[in-house]
């Protein structure tokens, strides 16, 4: 799997024992350990509050490939990163609604060796420009546990449709469940989410093309999305559920 690229350099670089879920791509300007005080600044792009302020923080968390970029197996670097059709738009509507932008996403590829930490964060840097820099947070799951190299090499609670990565940025960011929804493409990312009574959706692609790609096993069937268009609709036709929003 890995045959292409030489361990060149030690995984040493990856501090030992990462914890589930590192904030590894933290955007420049939100002090790490403090994330909940600082979203505000971050909305500095946004033309306009929105008048409704909830009084709970909210967010929208977001599977990486497939999701905000085309899925197209692993991505080694900035230049095969390709945006999805609609990706600011949708990121600058949620953002005008008040949602966080947190994006939770498996790297395997780094346990695997097929590319370095580094690499992930020249991809995850161009992903904030295609983004417009509004990504609160992204976090990274870079363990596999079977293939790859020590000490990445391992079962780990962070990699979906583990939780740990879900749970780490819901603590980190003072989120309740019930104030997030996820969409993924994959039908483990909403594993996760489901696990954790986050409320999810599932876009359409390579991974899940139809509704009967769907694991038989895995009730209920999720909403399918096609689109970001269709996504956004989606979450903002959640959000206005009285269910959602009562308890804030
Ligand atoms: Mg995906
Ligand atoms: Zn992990």
């Amino acid at each position: 799997m890995a045959e292409a690229e030489g361990p060149s350099e030690s995984p040493a670089e990856i501090p030992a024992g990462i914890p589930a879920g590192i904030p590894a791509e933290i955007p420049a300007g939100i002090p790490a350990g403090t994330p909940s005080e600082t979203p505000a600044e971050n909305r500095a792009e946004t033309p306009a509050e929105s008048p409704a302020r909830p009084s709970e923080p909210k967010a929208i968390l977001l599977d990486r490939d497939g999701v905000l970029n085309r899925e197209r197996g692993f991505i080694h670097g900035p230049e095969e990163l390709e945006p999805r059709e609609g990706l600011l738009e949708a990121l600058r509507t949620w953002k005008r609604e008040g949602f966080l932008l947190l994006v939770v996403s498996n790297q395997s590829g780094i346990a695997r060796q097929l590319f370095h930490l580094d690499d992930l964060r020249r991809t995850h840097a161009r992903l904030q420009e295609f983004c417009g820099g509004l990504l609160d947070a992204i976090y990274i799951c870079p363990h596999h546990p079977e293939e790859g190299f020590a000490p990445l090499l391992r079962s780990c609670p962070c990699r979906k449709p583990g939780s740990g990565m879900l749970r780490q940025a819901l603590r980190e960011w003072g989120l309740r469940p019930e104030n997030c929804l996820l969409l993924g493409d994959a039908p483990r990312d909403l594993f996760a989410a489901r696990s954790l009574g986050i409320k999810a959706a599932l876009m359409t692609g390579d991974k899940v093309p139809t509704p009967d790609h769907w694991p038989r096993d895995q009730a209920p069937l999720p909403t399918f999305l096609p689109d970001l268009r269709s996504a956004v609709a989606w979450t903002l036709e959640v959000l206005t559920d009285p269910g959602l929003k009562e308890d804030a």
